[in-house]
């Protein structure tokens, strides 16, 4: 298929390289035209705007930072693509911000589904990413051989937006689980307590996790390069907060978590892996 490829960050520039991997065209588009040489570097297409990918393509899609970048690009996509072009959005955005999109594509004769990720780089780069989509079954079926490419759990959630939906709760489950392996970090160095022995027995238990059987020989060691920003995170907290007042329920602890992850901002570290948490809590610890 040819597929236009925007957004070639962190996440889209392995994503679109598996693509191309795949045997599919990819004609890619970034502000940055440095990521746009490394795509053409590895045989793909540049393009020098968003209406030069998406004109010829079949498939569309989209991985941006945040939703003003989804609400610039989206538009000129649904407007410039071919009939029945499937648009499928992966950027975390706000949950009413993928369905206004996928409205709005309705409306023009494209079929628009909210895709969102979770993997991090190495899922990127693997092909391995969980992918929660959100928009009509059909639509799905049809994304099925290109997101199949990129990850290894494809999931329809349900209608526009739900795709997003999971990924607050996934983003609040991920905060939280940092939050908590950094206090018990600093509560093991406090007590004297070799900290690589104690999380080595955590990880092996109940409290066993991902973010423990990744992260926490990185964390002691206090190494927090990105990985995925805290500034990304601050994001996410956002719109899990904001989707949990939608939804007219609270959530405590995703309260508190939202809060550390803007202390860490705002203590200047919006540039580090969110495992950087720990820097706010130690940091509470003097
Ligand atoms: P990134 O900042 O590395 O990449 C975003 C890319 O979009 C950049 O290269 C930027 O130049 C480009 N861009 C911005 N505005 C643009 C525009 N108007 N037109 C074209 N290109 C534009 O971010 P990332 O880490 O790749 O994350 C992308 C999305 O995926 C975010 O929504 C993020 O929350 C989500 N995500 C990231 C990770 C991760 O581990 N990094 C994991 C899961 C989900």
């Amino acid at each position: 298929m040819n597929i236009g490829f925007i957004g070639l960050g962190i996440m889209g520039s392995p994503m679109a390289a598996n693509l191309l991997k795949a045997g599919h065209v990819v004609i890619g588009y970034d502000v940055s035209a440095e990521r746009v040489e490394q795509l053409v570097a590895l045989g793909g297409k540049g393009a020098s705007g968003v209406v030069e990918a998406v004109g010829g393509a079949d498939v569309v899609i989209t991985m941006l930072p945040d939703s003003p970048q989804v609400e610039e690009v989206a538009p000129l996509a649904v407007e410039y693509g071919r009939p029945n072009l499937l648009y499928i959005d992966m950027s975390t955005i706000r949950p009413e911000t993928s369905r206004r999109v996928a409205r709005q594509a309705a409306a023009a004769g494209v079929r628009a589904l909210d895709a969102p990720v979770s993997g991090g780089e190495r899922g990127a780069v693997d092909g391995t990413l969980s992918i929660m989509v959100g928009g009509e079954a059909e639509h799905f079926r049809a994304a099925q051989p290109v997101l199949g490419v990129l990850g290894t759990t494809v999931v329809h959630v349900g209608p526009a937006g739900a795709g997003q939906t999971v990924k607050a709760a996934n983003q609040l489950v991920v905060g939280g689980i940092y939050g908590l392996v950094s206090e018990a970090i600093v509560l093991l160095e406090a007590s004297g307590v070799d900290p690589v022995a104690g999380l080595d027995v955590l990880a092996g238990g109940l409290a066993g996790s991902r973010i423990l059987e990744l992260k926490r020989h990185t964390m002691v060691r206090r190494e927090f390069a990105p990985g995925f920003r805290i500034d990304l995170h601050h994001k996410d907290m956002g719109i899990a907060v904001a989707a949990a007042r939608e939804a007219g329920v609270s959530l405590p602890l995703t309260g508190q978590v939202a809060q550390l992850v803007a202390a860490a901002r705002a203590q200047g570290h919006g540039s580090l892996d969110h495992s950087a948490l720990l820097k706010v809590v130690e940091r509470l610890n003097g």
